[in-house]
């Protein structure tokens, strides 16, 4: 028999990954805090649980793709929660980045209940998500992994398996800090020749023909000459992720001198109200740090 999955968690990333879910043949329950946007998923024939709990009562295999580790824990905790509805030999697959520590004590507390747990960040935005070619950083028992294994290839095109609970989400932690990295770099060196008056496209043309280029820099090209900058991925997930890999880099001793100044840099965003628009909109805070947009194309 199918395995029964239930999908919690049908914001940006989560809607296109239950669809492919769905396309790939799976018997699928939702479930969104904000009920409206679980419709599409219904008329696509997915079912629609009122509650958490319902969900999981329902199926075999919960999976999460939530905005952090509140919301996790909002879905799993209470009497209508996730885990009232987790009975022994279901798997508990988190997708939302968290900090690796946060995944451990999950798994902790869902080992008595004899539900395993499956570390299961994304590497890979909206459009990844949609054509279902995310890379999936998997952490847990090899048992358990095995079980998930044609779910997660429903939503991705590879499973990277980085070792136990925690270590999946260790590598996002990784991935996240090169990307916040590159992206406040890349809109940094452009508000530098900007501001003395070069075009912005000159500086972006330089950059696509050497070694520099890269499907990033492509991808978020438009959003910078335009600056205009919707969601793919908000700038408010960025910043949140930017203290878990801080909080990760005490708990471990590794050195992030630069973790810690991206985090005040889209942490500032957020502060200025961006937290909801793509994440490139850090290029709107150095901007404003320099006193505005330097006028001219590009
Ligand atoms: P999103 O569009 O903001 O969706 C967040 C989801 O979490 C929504 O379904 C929201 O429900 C739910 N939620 C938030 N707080 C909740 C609570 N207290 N109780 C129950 N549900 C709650 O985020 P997203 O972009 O899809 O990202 C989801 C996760 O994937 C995040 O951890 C993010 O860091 C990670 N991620 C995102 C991307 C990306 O490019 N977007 C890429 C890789 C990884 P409502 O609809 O009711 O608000």
């Amino acid at each position: 028999m199918a395995q029964r999955v239930g999908f919690v968690g049908l914001g940006i990333m989560g809607r296109a990954m239950a669809e492919n879910v769905l396309r790939a043949g799976f018997p699928l329950t939702v479930y969104n805090r904000t009920p409206d946007k679980a419709a599409i998923l219904a008329e696509l024939g997915a079912r629609v649980a009122a509650t958490p709990r319902e969900l999981a009562e329902a199926s075999d295999v919960v999976v999460a793709m939530l905005s952090g580790p509140e919301a996790v824990y909002a879905v799993l905790a209470g009497e209508d929660g996730a885990a009232r509805g987790l009975d022994r030999g279901k798997i508990f697959v988190n997708m939302s980045t968290i900090s690796p520590a946060y995944a451990r004590e999950i798994a902790g507390g869902l080992k008595p209940l004899g539900v395993q747990y499956v570390d299961a960040p994304v590497s890979g935005s909206k459009r990844p998500a949609e054509e279902g070619s995310l890379v999936v950083l998997a952490g847990g028992a090899d048992a358990a992994i095995d079980a998930v294994e044609p779910l997660l290839l429903a939503v991705g095109r590879k499973v990277v398996r980085c070792g136990a609970v925690g270590q999946g989400s260790l590598a996002k932690m990784g991935v996240n800090l090169l990307l916040a990295g590159m992206a406040a770099g890349l809109a940094e060196a452009l508000a530098l020749v900007r501001k003395g008056g070069l075009d912005g496209d000159i500086l972006m043309d330089i950059v696509a023909s050497g070694a520099l280029a890269c499907p990033l820099f492509a991808a978020k090209r438009e959003m910078l000459a335009s600056g205009y900058y919707p969601p793919q991925f908000p700038l408010k997930h960025m910043a949140k992720d930017l203290k878990f890999v801080l909080d990760t880099a005490y708990d471990t001793g590794a050195a992030a001198p630069l973790a810690a100044v991206l985090s005040q840099l889209y942490g500032a965003g957020r502060a200025r109200g961006l937290g909801d628009q793509d994440f490139a909109a850090v290029a709107r805070v150095l901007e404003e740090l320099g006193g505005g947009r330097a006028e001219g194309k590009g």
